[in-house]
């Protein structure tokens, strides 16, 4: 085998230029192989040399420059088992960090170099994929080329994040997804949950072997014990009735074939009822009887969880319920779930010692966040161009996700010097108003068909790479302090 500078020069013979600069964490040499990705300064290419089959790109008959493409990332996962995702879910701290962008998996890597947990780098919603007009595909091939890229061999989750159809699902699981994440929601009857009696007893249908097994007797779930008034059963059965008998289907026809290859998270998060720890019960009881086996369970916790700003809600409340919703998951063996966990500062200290350090905490759009703070710090005249639109825009978004601010309360932009737009992405406003626009800012498109802002804004990430990569680590980090921290 050549040695890297040799091969070095080939590769930039081939890509005709001078610069190229190696990643060096990615350098792969062995026998008569190599590998390794390196920085044209307009974009990332990897370069292959010997044996490694499925690779394509230009080649001189020693070395290949291929092009981050889905081919050779397919490659790259046959190649190098560690670029591929695997179940992540059996470890006791597990973090979802979606990355909208498809930039952000090297800064969320150094957050997890400098902590005990395992990263799931892949996660997107249906919702998050439509909105971005990215596949499943596209999101894992950047979280395989990026731990490539920067040698972080731990593993890492691939998450079909709230699928709520048949299809969804299979389209996760044909893709490589490595985690489903069932959304119940639409089979949640919310309505029941402010039914009085009579209208509970008009909506249920009397159902002799769930008494049996629920009235008249009270159960434990470590030092916590829970029983239900016949008003508490018909309440349970009718919200949650549905949903489980959802989700034991889907137990049965997808993820129990795939024998732990899977990883199966339940979620009865995305709707106004919070779930009592009591229907939480319920329903892990209810999902065991029909053989259900999830590895994470996220219920809808009282208060509120939205996105991009802290709890909002009753702390001590919070706290109380926190801890049996913990034991339950504990007793029924599986890890309580914390949904739209980004930037919920004041709960993760309860959460981290309740679920005594076992929990997977899902974050979503906080990266999408830090990446429009650097663009507020590192070109305030683009930031003034996409907040304005971010406005106009805001009426849609809020159709998809439930927020209680509105930019109205925004200071207008032209009040403001260049130097205060950063402090912007401190105000809950202006969080949210960039939080939940981030599919119309990146699809907006001009009359000539061309995007307003996507072009401009991924220039500027890949100009500030290192600036990114630092900001997530920070913020990502503080999460992870807060979850992780020892209590006596
Ligand atoms: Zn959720």
């Amino acid at each position: 085998m050549e040695s890297l500078d040799s091969l070095c020069r080939r590769a930039k013979a081939l890509l005709h230029t001078d610069t190229l600069s190696v990643w060096p964490d990615s350098v792969n040499i062995s026998g008569k192989t190599a590998a390794f990705m390196a920085d044209t300064g307009a974009q990332d290419v990897l370069c292959i040399a010997g044996p490694l089959p499925g690779f394509s790109g230009s080649s001189d008959g020693i070395v290949t420059v291929c092009p981050l493409s889905h081919q050779n990332a397919q490659a790259l996962r046959a190649c190098f088992p560690f670029t591929a995702p695997v179940p992540v879910l059996k470890y006791d701290r597990s973090v979802g960090v979606g990355d909208r962008l498809g930039i952000a998996s090297p800064g969320h890597i150094r957050v997890f170099r400098r902590f005990d947990a395992m990263p799931v780098l892949a996660q997107q919603s249906i919702r998050e994929l439509n909105l971005t007009h990215r596949t499943y595909s596209d999101v894992i091939d950047c979280a395989s080329f990026a731990v490539f890229r920067e040698g972080f061999r731990r593993g890492f989750g691939a998450d079909g994040d709230h699928l709520k159809t048949r299809e969804e699902i299979e389209y996760a699981l044909k893709s490589g997804c490595t985690m489903i994440t069932l959304d119940c929601s639409e089979h949640i009857c919310s309505d029941a949950a402010h039914m009085d009696a009579d209208a509970l007893r008009a909506n249920y249908t009397p159902d002799r072997a769930l008494e049996q097994r629920w009235l008249n007797r009270s159960f434990r779930a470590e030092a916590h014990t829970i029983s239900f008034t016949p008003e508490d059963l018909m309440r349970a059965q009718l919200l949650y009735g549905k949903a489980i008998a959802f989700a034991a289907a889907i137990w049965t026809e997808y993820i129990a074939p795939l024998n732990g290859q899977v990883d199966f998270e339940i979620s009865i998060d995305e709707t106004p009822t919070p779930t009592s720890p009591q229907q939480h019960f319920f329903v892990a009881a209810e999902l065991l009887r029909l053989g259900v086996r999830p590895d994470t369970v996220a219920p809808r916790f009282c208060g509120e969880f939205q996105k991009g700003v802290d709890y909002s809600g009753d702390l001590q409340q919070f706290e109380r319920e926190a801890a049996v919703h913990a034991a339950i998951a504990r007793h029924f063996g599986y890890k309580l779930s914390i949904h739209s966990g980004s930037d919920k500062f004041s709960v993760f200290p309860i959460l981290g010692r309740e679920t005594r350090g076992r929990f997977h905490l899902k974050t979503a759009g906080t990266n999408w966040l830090e990446a429009m703070r650097l663009v507020a710090e590192k070109d305030p005249a683009l930031y003034r161009q996409v907040h304005a639109y971010a406005i106009t825009a805001f009426p849609e978004a809020a159709k998809y996700y439930h927020v209680s601010t509105s930019p109205a309360t925004v200071p207008p932009l032209d009040t403001l010097p260049d130097a205060a737009l950063p402090a912007l992405f401190r105000r809950d406003d202006a969080r949210q108003l960039i939080h939940i626009t981030y599919g119309l800012i990146l699809t907006a498109a001009g009359p000539d068909g061309r995007p307003l802002f996507k072009d401009r804004l991924y220039a500027l990430w890949r100009t500030y790479a290192q600036d990114y990569a630092q900001l997530l680590d920070n913020h990502i980090g503080k999460h992870l302090d807060l979850l992780m921290q020892k209590s006596n």
